[in-house]
């Protein structure tokens, strides 16, 4: 048989094998399939592929991997956006209609509280969605819990129990829990027309509400879907006390006296993270960092957390790399409320041995440009997650117009649509295949890119946010009527 007749009947075998056959109920049966396999029969995902040799690295590519250049000092904050800058790429109608919802809202104080200033999703929307209320006048006001460690261990380890892990919930723990909220809460004045109070670690500072007239939101980040019943128990009479809550996908509400609405979380296009980057800038990061840009490059941006399986990523970039040639970029850092981040890299490193291709970078928190400069080179993001609430990674890749592997966990469906938007996952032999797939198929890969970017400036942009908070806002105010009855 002629090479040439070889190579059409691979082709053929892809789209029976990879792409087609991995959507839906049928993903899992598949990946499994393929994992019980003997390597060596896996039909190559694309005729562009053989098998791989490790090739040598030039000496100055393994000299800075070794030494990163990191950054030590935070660079000079850049100048905030301003809405009128967001014009170009929303339109004028959009902007005209935020002006006009937060009109009516002028002067109504806002007060927004998180447990970390730095590091995780939640810090991330806080930084642009603040400044944006307060230039359309609704002062607004961001206040971070503080806490030792006991209550960051007691929080983390709720943040695992409430996506379904399993935990002992002593009268202890419970106690720290409580004691600390109580401390925040004698610190803090309540003074504000509007409080949203993000995710559990703060939950309990609704025993301020007898004491003003103002409306709370209780505004959770997390998968609820699946919580440990002990710990939602615990928290469920405190949730209960607020006037609403805010949940980023449906299936994650839960049964609440309350109304409840659905939002989802956004990037800012404009931010350092997500703003266009000169090449130079992106080809000097990877210098930095002694990633090679004349080769595929696999990348996930997380903080190191179990639930982002970062061990499983390492797992997948191992079974693509006997196939194909790539670097793994595995870059992330901590967040202050994060206490279990060093052990997690340390988990990292050992699975990572001393595989040369394999990069972890542990990023400070003024890393924004250079996160955005690893994802512009990124050939495929992965995002590898087994809980997640909603993954503002995906959202920031399929921004960038990056084709996206994702654990089908969490918000993650919501963004990544299988096949449309970027591809879901459910097992590392999956996630291998996948990516190895769009090595093999850039033609596939860039579609999915411009795909995912639409789906992201239709739904996950700040000023989409915006909006849907101004709204709320507005209804609790008793300004305007939600359309629907919304009692949960
Ligand atoms: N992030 C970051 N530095 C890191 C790791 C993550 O700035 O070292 C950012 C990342 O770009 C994203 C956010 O933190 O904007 C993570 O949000 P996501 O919803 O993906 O996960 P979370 O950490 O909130 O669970």
């Amino acid at each position: 048989m002629q090479k040439k007749d070889v190579e059409q009947k691979t082709l053929r075998r892809d789209g029976q094998d990879g792409a087609q056959a991995t959507d839906g109920q049928n993903a899992a049966k598949v990946e499994n399939e393929l994992a019980e396999k003997p390597s060596p029969t896996l039909a190559p995902p694309g005729p562009r592929e053989r098998r791989f040799r490790q090739t040598e690295l030039p000496p100055h590519f393994i000299e800075r991997r070794k030494h990163p250049r990191i950054s030590t000092e935070p660079p000079p904050p850049a100048a905030p956006p301003r809405l009128e800058d967001y014009a170009p790429i929303i339109g004028r109608p959009e902007l005209d209609e935020i002006r006009f919802l937060a009109r009516q809202l002028q002067a109504k104080t806002v007060k927004m509280v998180n447990s970390t200033a730095v590091g995780g999703g939640v810090a991330e929307i806080l930084n642009r969605l603040i400044p944006l209320l307060n230039e359309l006048e609704i002062p607004t006001r961001w206040e971070v819990i503080t806490g030792g460690n006991d209550f960051f261990e007691v929080t983390k380890g709720f943040h695992n129990a409430l996506h379904g892990g399993d935990y002992h919930l002593t009268k202890q723990i419970q106690e720290i829990f409580l004691a600390y909220n109580e401390q925040n809460r004698q610190r803090m004045q309540f003074t504000e027309d509007l409080f949203v109070i993000h995710d559990p670690q703060p939950v309990g500072l609704i025993r301020s509400r007898s004491e003003n007239r103002g409306r709370w939101i209780w505004r959770c980040h997390i998968d609820l879907s699946n919580p440990h019943r002990g710990v939602w128990d615990f928290l469920k009479p405190m949730v209960g006390q607020y006037d609403a809550a805010i949940f980023s996908a449906p299936a994650f509400s839960r049964q609440l006296g309350i109304s409840q609405y659905l939002f989802f979380p956004s990037i800012d296009p404009l931010s350092e993270k997500n703003r266009d980057l000169d090449e130079n800038y992106v080809n000097k990061v990877c210098d930095d960092f002694g990633v090679d840009r004349s080769r595929p490059i696999i990348t996930q941006i997380s903080r190191f957390d179990r639930l982002k399986d970062p061990v499983g990523v390492i797992e997948a970039y191992k079974l693509v790399k006997k196939y194909a040639d790539c670097q793994l970029v595995l870059a992330g850092g901590g967040a202050t409320d994060d206490p279990e981040g060093a052990v997690v890299l340390q988990e990292v490193m050992d699975a990572a041995g001393d595989d040369p291709d394999i990069i972890i970078l542990n990023l400070p928190p003024w890393s924004a440009l250079e996160i955005n400069a690893l994802q512009r080179a990124s050939t495929v993001i992965v995002q590898k997650s087994l809980k997640e609430g909603f993954g503002l990674t995906v959202t920031e890749a399929l921004w960038k117009k990056k084709p996206v592997v994702a654990g089908a966990v969490g918000g993650i469906p919501t963004q990544v649509i299988h096949k449309l938007t970027g591809v879901l996952v459910h097992s590392v032999e999956g996630c291998a295949y996948q990516i190895r797939y769009l090595l093999t198929h850039p033609e596939f890969a860039q579609q999915l890119g411009k795909n995912g970017r639409e789906h992201a400036k239709e739904n996950f942009l700040i000023t989409v946010n915006l909006k849907r908070w101004l709204l709320l806002f507005q209804i609790l105010l008793g300004m305007a009527k939600p359309s629907l009855p919304a009692k949960g």
